[in-house]
């Protein structure tokens, strides 16, 4: 008998355009012979679509969406996030497929951020009783919260840079005692992010009293909670891992950012940063990248997927924890799905496997 795999996309997500593109690989990429594949989309307002032309609908609102911007990048990427901010006011009002999703034997929810990557999709999944692929509502939670997850690394022991945070209230109540706070303890250059995002969405480095402002008022736009970071020159790190309570970790792969910094341009619109794999590595940083991602995987109680982003400081060589993201982006092209087939697995027998693990973590709750 074929599985019926739901792949639930899009969303209310400064990533929506990034999980239309992770979907269109994996629904291509699942095999037919194997699977049934039942495509379901989210719009930017909250409506679901299911069926065939779910993908194609959200991609054709997508272009339209563009044409009517401007083509600059940022304000294309402005464009993006008012899925985010301003596209929310009845959002409850939307029915959820219940009898659709209750209907299939696994789900893999394909969507980075809020509402994808946040724990809300996975809990309305676990009141379906139904496998999904990837992080529970925990491990999704608490690594898509950059305070938290950085509290509950700190917590088993991993290495991380300095930071702070700030809500939106007390950087609007006390703007003086959130600079006094940032140059006291680690100072400039630092980095600027909303709490709860991904993709480099609504993050600067800001190298100046003015530059930390500006910086905080543009990520106080994405979320109520902003996190400050002491801004590191590094080299930037990535593995993959995967499994449940046993899990396996890829090769390291080097990211070389085409901007400044690893950016939202440099992610998905100019695509000329470079992927090293596999990364040059002493013997010992390989080690401690390997242990330090599996304690991160399991510090949040991770399964199913997650990709360990790590720092090593040039000037030491140390190796910093940077942040774990529990769906990471998935189009063929992707470091997640790149690093597996590095380490000898294909992108189809990749989604087997997660298939695989979503339905042993559902055998194992009951
Ligand atoms: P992802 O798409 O990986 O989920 P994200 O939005 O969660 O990204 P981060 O990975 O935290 O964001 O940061 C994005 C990029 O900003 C990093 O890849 C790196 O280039 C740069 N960066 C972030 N924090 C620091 C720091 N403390 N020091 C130096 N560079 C940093
Ligand atoms: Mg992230
Ligand atoms: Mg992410
Ligand atoms: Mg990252």
């Amino acid at each position: 008998k074929r599985i019926k795999v739901g792949v639930i996309f899009g969303g209310k997500s400064g990533e929506h355009e990034v999980s239309l593109q992770s979907a269109k690989s994996v629904i291509e990429a699942l095999n037919p012979h194997q699977y049934t594949i039942v495509p379901i989309g989210i719009s930017k307002s909250g409506n679901w679509q299911v069926g065939k032309n779910a993908l194609k609908a959200l991609e054709e609102e997508q272009n339209t969406a563009k044409k009517v911007s401007s083509s600059s990048s940022v304000s294309f990427i402005n464009h993006q996030i008012g899925g985010l901010t301003s596209v929310s006011p009845q959002p409850s009002a939307q029915p959820v497929p219940s009898a659709l999703v209750n209907d299939v034997d696994v789900i893999i929810p394909v969507m980075h951020g809020t509402y994808g990557e946040d724990g809300s999709i996975q809990g309305m999944l676990e009141l379906m009783d139904v496998a999904y692929v990837g992080a529970g509502v925990l491990a999704s939670a608490v690594g898509l919260d950059k305070v938290v997850m950085k509290q509950v690394f700190g917590s088993v022991g991993l290495p991380q840079v300095r930071y702070t945070s700030c809500t939106r209230q007390t950087w609007k109540a006390s703007p003086l005692q959130v600079i006094r706070q940032v140059e006291d303890t680690f100072g400039y250059p630092c980095f600027v992010k909303p709490a709860n995002l991904g993709s480099s969405v609504g993050i600067s480095k800001a190298r100046d009293r003015e530059e930390l402002q500006r910086a905080i008022e543009l990520a106080a736009q994405y979320d109520r909670k902003i996190i400050i970071e002491e801004g590191l020159n590094v080299r930037e790190v990535e593995v993959a891992v995967l499994g449940n309570d046993v899990p396996q970790v890829s090769v390291a792969g080097e990211i070389v950012p085409s901007s400044e910094f690893y950016d939202y341009k440099a992610k998905y619109v100019g695509g000329t940063s470079k992927l090293i794999i596999p990364a040059e590595l002493t013997d010992r940083q390989r080690q401690e990248i390997e242990q330090y991602a599996v304690e991160a995987f399991q510090a949040i109680d991770c399964s199913g997927l997650s990709r360990v982003d790590f720092f090593i400081e040039k000037e030491t060589g140390r190796v910093i924890v940077n942040e774990i993201n529990t769906m990471p982006g998935f189009t063929r092209y992707s470091m997640y799905p790149k690093l597996w087939e590095a380490s000898g697995m294909s992108y189809t027998k990749l989604l087997d496997t997660l298939i695989e693990l979503a339905i042993e973590r559902q055998n194992e709750k009951r």
